[in-house]
């Protein structure tokens, strides 16, 4: 199965059974699987979803009035948007039984409109639904990332971490490897995640994506059982997470005493 089957599966699983949590954070730029997802969510046409009825069109073209959208404009997403958001959140639902709020590119939070937010992800008004997407973690409120059920979208063809994958095969071999620029030490933490999530993928039995292609990278994880690399990935993650202010070659050092 791949990937994006998975996660549309996932979802179908927690919408069937009406567990859906309030809010999620999607990490990645495949922004067709999240809108498969609000569809799914809100067609009542479709086992699955239909794309024909008003409301998958509407969400289609991001013009459904239970359905509110903030995209960063040059790069800044302001607190006046984010007020909007919260008023939209507080009003009863036009159609859907929730309303949802789909926000893109979270790394363009304002400092002050991020602190907005972040009660309204807390105690998120009943029916409605929070779906944050970034790529770039490390730019999120740590309170953001850890108030939010987790989902790493597919690779599109713009990620380029593949070239970190060396890196961490020798880091994984034991061999000390040292970092001076952020952005590359960023790049690598995420490269690492994704790859321990390809494994756990992969040790769970779901088809591989392309990082795993690589047979020395499969031979070195496969040394690691399952809760190995869950606890590896989330300590990977915290340190990502702090990859703008942390000591980069102490917290890999830190790293490397839990392989
Ligand atoms: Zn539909």
């Amino acid at each position: 199965m791949q990937q994006k089957e998975k996660i549309i599966n996932y979802f179908e699983i927690l919408r069937k059974r009406n567990i859906l949590s309030s809010s999620y954070l999607f990490i990645g730029k495949d922004y067709d699987v999240v809108f498969d997802i609000i569809k799914l969510i809100s067609c009542k046409e479709a086992e699955g979803f239909c794309n024909k009825c008003w409301d998958c069109k509407q969400i289609d073209k991001t013009s459904h009035p239970d359905l509110f959208l903030i995209e960063p404009d040059k790069f800044n997403i302001k607190i006046d948007e984010v007020r909007q958001a919260i008023k939209f959140l507080s009003l009863k639902s036009f159609k859907l039984p929730r309303k949802i709020l789909l926000i893109k590119q979270a790394q363009y939070f304002s400092p002050a409109a991020a602190n907005a937010f972040l009660k309204t992800l807390e105690e998120a008004p009943k029916n409605s639904l929070i779906f944050i997407c970034s790529s770039q973690l490390e730019a999120l409120l740590p309170t953001i990332i850890s108030r939010c059920r987790k989902i790493f979208l597919p690779f599109t063809d713009s990620d380029k971490e593949l070239s970190q994958l060396n890196e961490i095969m020798d880091f994984l071999s034991g061999r000390d490897i040292f970092f001076k620029d952020r952005k590359k030490f960023a790049a690598f933490l995420w490269t690492f995640v994704m790859l321990l999530r390809e494994q756990i993928n992969s040790l769970l039995g779901f088809e591989n994506n392309h990082l795993l292609k690589n047979r020395e990278c499969e031979i070195i994880l496969g040394r690691y059982t399952l809760s190995q690399i869950y606890k590896l990935s989330e300590d990977i993650l915290k340190v990502y997470s702090a990859s703008k202010s942390v000591n980069m070659n102490l917290a890999l050092n830190l790293l490397k005493t839990r392989l």
